[in-house]
């Protein structure tokens, strides 16, 4: 409670107009919860003073200052001199020091810092405070004229460079000079003479860029700087790193104005960094580096090579307790790692800034595990630490990030990791050059089914056109494989073998390199790092699983993938999808048979429904008996291939529900398009080609995503579905035999109304009641429904009298729902989103207010019919992390995504029930 009065009284006097906050001495009028006005830098000193910490004193100015300056033009709001002013006089009280006094010179840094972390990317001046005189009283009153003019020289450069625009390269140059002539290496080594030289250099270099004298006033000095920090938080790179890094809704930067302390007064003092935990590993270990002698960001920017902070136990005993010491007692006041800068001046430590340290993905997962052990943080705040990005990132190889990279083109970051090969352009090749012991990257206009093996066979994949969701993209994720989709300035020619990207050619055979997870395309080999999955990643999921109430299923088509996805925590399957079991390898041609029979067959069906007389009915089986023959003949020969597929996936899903859904695509996705493969299948079949090609055109459709597919195949062909209800049961009595438990879940498609799913189920029962006859052995099983065509929302209450279960197919419901395709929405979508028509990529995030409203009234309208209606969602969205904590809010049972995904779910699910609290 009194927390709480204490920030409203700080927030009404922020209203007021107080700009300026000070902090010394062990007091402070602000604290570390005020950083979206004091930025997170000051905010921290601030809090670190009043915590005892030995932080040199000062005062930040206020982010909404900048705001204020940027707003009247680059102009001081009013009131702020006075303010300024009257912080500058209690600071020179702090420190018994004065502005200009050359016997007791108060000299400052101007620091920026804004809300969140920008590391380097606005300005900071340090040895603020000094001129000629000062200068000259230093020597006299320390006797080290090195250090005076060290940081004179140093104060010149920045203040010339960063606050009034000199070239950086001309003191750089000038120093550099200094070092030739000297014979030395290291700016540490050149004497005070020679700095002294340095210095007259540097004034010389300032008039002549700036065209004035180096002011001598340090309120002058002090004004100019405080603007440039201001202005750097428009400066291009920082507004670039914003962008990069989505930092929005920011006032500004704050600016910390500080007592210096000096790492530069000799051989007892240094600078360094330090982070409380290994950043890269997430160990608990102390971390950091140091230079002797050094000043400020010399550390960071290279200047010499820093030690390591172990050499500082021996180096500096006390100092280094010291700081250990606070290492640890930061980390635990702020609960987190802290990346910590300090500088030792005479012996004495300071510290200067601290921040919860950026850390990678592993880091960030064992951080959250050992602190979680440690009783430093609840799992619910453990779970919080680590993104679902950050998770993704570990599943995945990724690139050495110390190398360079030649970017040559990006396109959609379609499915995350980093993949190097040789570049080949169809499929076939690609299967055959991996066999031969090559990696190949299959690039594509775009990929088809008919692609798959070469997909598997590659390690990346890379196309010309396609969004999010394409063929490329879904599959690629399924298979945990590197793919960079709709890179549009790649340009393809199957002919000659060859890609350009501007005027760069890359043939057959060429290296490339995909970075799945930002899109880009490479040329050449980056060197890859294997990820490395430690036991704290297991440990974390598991305190993820506590919190979660989402369940977490799988899409697997495979034995394989529903092994791997049980691995990596799948409670099960929402969607096989069956019609991979159609393509591979030999059972292709079973099924190419089978169109061939379809229109006579579908003839006959009518035929036999329209009549009533018998000998009509006999005239029509004679009539159609090849048709029937080959049709049914062929459903036969395919139907043990799909239960040896299913016993596979039953067994490796043994005691988990296993969604199987029956066939989705329409039959011409089974022929050959192309000429040649035609040929081939006419050959096969003992066929003409043309008759092929008949049949290619007879099922062509204008558009085969709203055509003859789904439910509506069962409709006219209802021994299709009959066939493979028939294997799914036949499989699950098999496995079941051998003491496992089975829990099948037969999934109808793309139903639009009730009496569909009727008509459809009724077919579908009875075949699995013929099963169990047969085999004089039965068990339980759910028939429920595919919700993707919004009339199936729209009436889910109907649908619910026929379905045992929902699970929300929002591939599909996305295309319906928005009137576009995922193929074709490519042309248009980006632009869609740069001018925030849609704020994302529908089909990467579940359009919330659009179409989750159809999820929303689906479940609501079918648990009103079927109280308690298990329903799931098996679109994409599955495994993003904003349409999870949908998917937790309107209360779906499950979400369920490609393997590879399954962790970020659990991550996501959990995420979602902290969130929502
Ligand atoms: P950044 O945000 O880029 O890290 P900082 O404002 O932290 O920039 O400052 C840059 C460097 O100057 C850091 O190494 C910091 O420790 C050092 N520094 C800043 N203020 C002081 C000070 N008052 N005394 C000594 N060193 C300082
Ligand atoms: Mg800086
Ligand atoms: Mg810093």
């Amino acid at each position: 409670m009194a927390k709480k009065k204490a920030a409203k009284k700080t927030a009404a006097k922020a209203k007021a107009g107080k700009r300026v906050y000070f902090f010394g001495n062990g007091k402070a009028e602000a604290n570390a919860k005020m950083k979206a006005l004091l930025g997170g830098k000051g905010a921290n000193l601030a809090e670190m003073t009043s915590l005892g910490v030995p932080v040199p004193p000062g005062f930040t100015i206020s982010t909404q200052t900048c705001s204020d300056f940027n707003q009247l033009g680059k102009k001081w709001p009013r009131g702020l001199k006075e303010e300024v002013a009257k912080n500058v006089a209690k600071l020179e009280k702090a420190m018994g020091a004065k502005f200009g006094d050359p016997k007791k010179p108060l000299l400052v840094s101007v620091r920026s810092g804004a809300a969140v972390s920008m590391p380097g990317m606005m300005d900071t001046v340090l040895n603020l405070g000094l001129n000629d005189a000062v200068v000259a009283g230093i020597i006299e009153k320390t006797g080290n004229a090195r250090f005076a003019y060290d940081i004179y020289r140093r104060f010149i450069d920045m203040f010339g460079d960063v606050v009034m625009g000199c070239h950086h390269a001309h003191f750089e140059a000038a120093l550099h000079k200094a070092k030739v002539k000297a014979g030395v290496e290291n700016d540490n080594e050149l004497t005070a003479e020679q700095l002294k030289v340095v210095v007259e250099d540097y004034k010389a270099i300032y008039k002549k860029d700036v065209g004035t004298m180096f002011p001598q006033d340090p309120m002058v000095q002090l004004t100019h700087s405080v603007n440039a920090v201001f202005g750097s938080w428009d400066a291009p790179r920082a507004i670039k790193y914003r962008q990069m890094e989505n930092i929005t809704g920011l006032l500004g930067t704050a600016v910390n104005v500080q007592a210096m302390v000096f790492g530069n007064m000799g051989d007892d003092c240094g600078t360094g960094v330090c982070f409380t935990r290994n950043p890269s590993t997430g160990k608990k270990e102390f971390y950091g580096e140091y230079l002797i002698n050094a000043q400020g960001e010399d550390v960071v920017a290279g200047i010499r090579t820093p030690l390591d902070l172990k050499h500082l136990k021996k180096d500096m005993p006390k100092a280094y307790k010291q700081l250990t010491a606070l290492m640890t007692k930061l980390e635990k006041h702020y609960k987190d790692m802290q990346d910590m800068e300090f500088t030792i001046q005479e012996k004495v430590l300071y510290i200067l800034q601290t921040r919860n340290g950026k850390r990678t993905a592993e880091a960030a997962i064992t951080n959250a595990v050992d602190m979680v052990k440690e009783k430093m943080i609840k799992p619910a705040e453990a779970v919080m630490r680590v993104t679902p990005e950050q998770m993704d990132r570990l599943l995945h190889p990724h690139f050495d990030s110390k190398v360079a990279r030649n970017v040559i083109a990006t396109g959609l970051p379609a499915s995350p990791g980093a993949a190097v090969g040789q570049v080949v352009f169809d499929a076939d090749v690609a299967e055959a050059w991996a066999k031969a012991g090559k990696t190949v990257i299959l690039v594509r206009i775009e990929t088809s089914p008919e692609d798959i093996g070469g997909m598997d066979a590659a390690v990346g994949i890379l196309t010309q056109r396609g969004g999010m969701t394409s063929h490329a993209a879904v599959v690629a994720r399924g298979m945990g494989k590197c793919c960079v989709a709709g890179a549009g300035d790649v340009v393809i020619n199957y002919k000659k073998k060859s890609f350009t990207v501007g005027k760069t050619t890359v043939k057959e055979g060429d290296f490339i390199s995909l970075e799945g997870t930002e899109g880009q395309v490479i040329l050449g080999k980056v060197p890859t790092v294997e990820p490395k999955l430690s036991g704290s990643f297991g440990l974390f999921l598991k305190m993820c699983d506590k919190i979660r109430t989402l369940g977490i299923r799988t899409n697997a088509d495979t034995p394989g993938d529903s092994k791997r996805a049980r691995d990596f925590g799948a409670e099960g399957i929402g969607l096989t999808r069956t019609e991979h079991m159609f393509f591979e390898g030999e059972r292709i041609w079973p099924v190419r048979e089978m169109i061939l029979a379809a229109d006579d067959y579908a003839a006959l069906l009518t035929g036999l429904a329209d009549t009533e007389c018998k000998k009509e009915a006999a005239a029509l089986n004679k009539q159609y008996a090849g048709a029937k023959k080959q049709f049914e003949g062929a459903l036969k020969k395919l139907l043990p291939y799909q239960r040896k597929d299913f016993v596979g996936i039953f067994k490796a899903m043994a005691g988990l529900p296993v969604t199987v859904r029956l066939l989705d695509p329409p039959l011409h996705e089974f022929l050959p398009q192309e000429v040649a493969n035609q040929k081939e299948m006419a050959k096969r079949l003992k066929i003409t080609p043309k008759k092929v090609q008949e049949q290619v055109e007879a099922l062509h459709e204008f558009n085969p995503m709203l055509g003859h597919r789904g439910c509506r195949l069962a409709v006219t062909y209802p021994a299709i579905y009959r066939m493979q209800a028939r294997a799914i049961m036949e499989a699950a009595l098999q496995v079941k035999k051998t003491g496992k438990k089975v829990l099948p879940e037969i999934m109808i498609p793309l139903i639009g109304s009730v009496k569909e799913l009727a008509i459809v189920k009724a077919d579908v029962i009875d075949e699995i009641q013929k099963v169990f006859k047969e085999k004089k052995s039965k068990m339980p099983y759910m028939v429920g429904t595919m919700i993707e065509i919004p009339r199936a929302a729209l009436t889910a209450d109907e649908v619910a009298t026929e379905a045992e279960f929902f699970s929300f197919g929002t591939n599909d419901l996305t295309q319906m729902a928005m009137g576009f395709s995922r193929d074709d929405a490519g042309k248009f979508l980006g632009e869609y989103v740069k001018q925030g028509i849609y704020a994302v990529d529908p089909f990467q995030a579940l359009d919330q207010t659009g179409v989750g409203k159809l999820v929303e009234m689906g479940v609501k309208l079918g648990r009103k019919t079927r109280k308690g209606l298990k329903c799931g969602i098996c679109g994409e969205h599955g495994g993003e992390p904003s349409s999870i904590d949908f998917c937790h809010r309107v209360g779906l049972n499950y979400v369920s995504c490609s393997p590879f995904r399954v962790p970020i779910a659990r991550l996501a699910a959990a995420q979602a029930v902290i969130r929502n609290k």
